[in-house]
């Protein structure tokens, strides 16, 4: 008999340039969303819940901070709207679940999992997706609930440099992936998009194998300059690396996230867990907000390349 795998939850707020010590008091905030996310998640692995519950509940946390580009931090449209995308995917039965261009709920990434759960589709857009929400209870809100000053500021600044949704200095994004007690994989990923974006864009987040994919081998979230998460199918490229090529989980995250996607001329980072427990947390960028959980141990976040994880 093998042993039960040890459960293991990873989650990221983003990657991004984000200055080194400019806001110590703002850094310590978000360490400290990380880690109750983490701690949400573990909370349900540890309950023996299944890894999908696990990512649903992290996610919900960092959707509901301030502090990251997903729910409540989401940023602004070059409309001066927010327009929020999320999915999430079973790897055990592939079964998935999106939405984008939501405006109107709270948690974009509960709406993507009931569409998983209670619709046939797979990822339902703008005012139908809205409907949807409406017709199953899901948790609406007023639009003001997502206008955040510095994401107003932010859009400002875009507007001025004349930014068409092509800003590529900063991904706040959040995602989960989550490695369950019956070794399941499970993958979430929720954002507002980029700042200043327009006609509709749709990134990489809601698309099931370009920011978001779990299979038995594998699951990932991205974040990053999402078109070219898109051109790459990058979900579906490293999880298929790691369940056709047998490559290593950090091997084929790295080839990907540090080599494909920047030879196009795009940047970002990812979490990466393989059905082992091995796991990779790549970037490109000056940081990633990003933490892990494994087994019952305290959480641990990173935000600067070098942190150490192990
Ligand atoms: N990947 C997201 C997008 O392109 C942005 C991010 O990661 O923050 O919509």
């Amino acid at each position: 008999m093998t042993a039960a795998p040890v459960p293991v939850l990873l989650v990221h707020g983003g990657a991004g340039v984000i200055r080194h010590g400019t806001d110590a008091a703002r850094e310590r905030e978000v360490r400290a969303a990380l880690a109750a996310a983490l701690r949400a998640g573990q909370a349900r692995l540890l309950a023996g819940d299944p890894a999908l519950d696990a990512v649903t509940a992290a996610v919900t946390v960092l959707e509901d901070s301030p502090y990251f580009n997903a729910g409540r931090g989401a940023v602004f449209t070059h409309d001066g709207v927010n327009e929020l995308d999320a999915a999430i995917m079973d790897g055990a039965t592939l079964r998935a679940g999106a939405v984008a261009g939501v405006r109107q709920v709270r948690n974009p990434l509960q709406l993507a999992r009931a569409v998983m759960e209670r619709s046939p589709h797979v990822l339902l857009a703008g005012a139908g997706a809205e409907a949807f929400a409406r017709a199953q209870g899901i948790e609406r809100v007023t639009p003001d609930y997502f206008h955040t000053e510095d994401r107003w500021r932010e859009l400002q600044d875009a507007l001025r440099q004349g930014a068409h949704g092509a800003r590529v200095d900063h991904f706040g994004t959040v995602g989960a992936v989550a490695l369950d007690a019956a070794g399941q994989l499970a993958a979430a990923t929720s954002t507002g998009g980029m700042t200043g974006k327009r006609w509709g864009r749709i990134g990489d987040s809601p698309l099931i194998g370009a920011g978001t994919y779990a299979n038995a081998a594998c699951a990932m979230s991205g974040t990053g300059w999402g078109e070219f998460y898109i051109r790459t199918a990058a979900a579906h490229a490293v999880c298929m690396r790691v369940a056709l090529l047998q490559q290593p989980v950090p091997a084929a995250a790295d080839a990907v996230i540090n080599h494909e996607i920047p030879a196009l001329g795009g940047s970002g980072g990812a979490i990466v867990l393989g059905a082992d427990g091995s796991f990779a947390l790549p970037f490109n960028t000056d940081g990633m907000y990003r933490g892990c959980a494994t087994g019952g141990a305290a959480p641990r976040v990173a935000i600067w390349p070098g942190e150490d994880f192990a």
